[in-house]
């Protein structure tokens, strides 16, 4: 990912998204916010006992690095689901300065309206980015475990193709920092889900450091699905950055252990 900055507020964007002129996108790090403790300085989650006030200008500041207008941002209460919403005009600004306002019980969001900036909190799960240049159509998807379990991000891309037309081989999708292979240790019992829900553990589930844990890999998790339902290996970029071993730049909920901040991804069309 390539990094910029902004009075102090750092910006991390993928190289092929980046490409495309006509989309603005980015995933923000914990640098250059107001809020103090677990969640200093760039926390952007309403939800985690943080200062309001202090989500809201952290909010604010992320607006301005990204050049983009605060009441654009487009927000979901995301529940770990396998929701997928179709964001219209009437979405824009949805949660953008509170948390009543979001869109319900959705962790992937789709449009083609241009200044809508479809935006997903994480600490530890994959923000996905994805982008059909061809018919001009955006997402964000926010992908744990459980949503990986429920194919959110396969939902996702088929609510693209159904909804817009899109074709899954013109689809760019960007992974964003979250927890890697090296650390998202799990034990028996989400193991024993994934073989139930997915069939295969097969370049999901590998064995542990230590007895009776295994390891999800979250990352090869979500290409392999973004595979199966179309996209080009070309077209997938995987960050390759673990927010916990990087917990100094992204926040990290096992690193804070239950008590951390939240980073966004977020991505608009731009006006042509
Ligand atoms: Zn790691």
């Amino acid at each position: 990912m390539n990094k910029s900055e902004r009075k102090g507020t750092e910006l991390y964007h993928f190289e092929q998204l980046s490409a495309f002129s006509d989309i603005r996108h980015f995933v923000s790090s914990r640098k250059g916010g107001f809020s103090e403790g677990p969640f200093a300085r760039l926390n952007l989650g309403f939800h985690v006992g943080d200062s309001s006030f202090k989500v809201l200008q952290n909010r604010q500041k992320l607006a301005d690095a990204a050049g983009i207008d605060l009441f654009w941002f487009t927000f979901a209460n995301q529940t770990h689901s396998g929701n997928v919403a179709v964001v219209d005009a009437a979405g824009r600004g949805k949660g953008a300065t509170e948390n009543r306002t979001a869109l319900e019980n959705t962790d992937g969001m789709v449009t083609n309206v241009e200044r809508i900036c479809l935006c997903v909190l994480v600490a530890d799960c994959v923000p996905v980015l994805m982008y059909d240049p061809v018919e001009r159509v955006i997402a964000a998807v926010h992908a744990g475990w459980r949503g990986i379990l429920k194919r959110i991000v396969p939902a996702t891309v088929e609510k693209m193709i159904q909804h817009y037309g899109c074709r899954a081989e013109n689809i760019y999708a960007g992974l964003g920092p979250s927890n890697g292979p090296c650390c998202y240790e799990v034990e028996e019992d989400v193991k024993r889900e994934t073989l139930i829900s997915l069939g295969s553990l097969n370049g999901i589930i590998t064995p542990g450091k230590n007895p009776g844990k295994f390891i999800f890999d979250q990352w090869n998790a979500v290409k392999m699905q973004l595979m199966d339902t179309g996209l080009k290996e070309s077209h997938i970029e995987v960050s390759g950055i673990c927010n916990q071993c990087h917990h100094e730049t992204f926040f990290s909920n096992r690193a804070g252990q239950g008590e951390s901040g939240r980073y966004a991804a977020g991505i608009m069309l731009c006006k042509r």
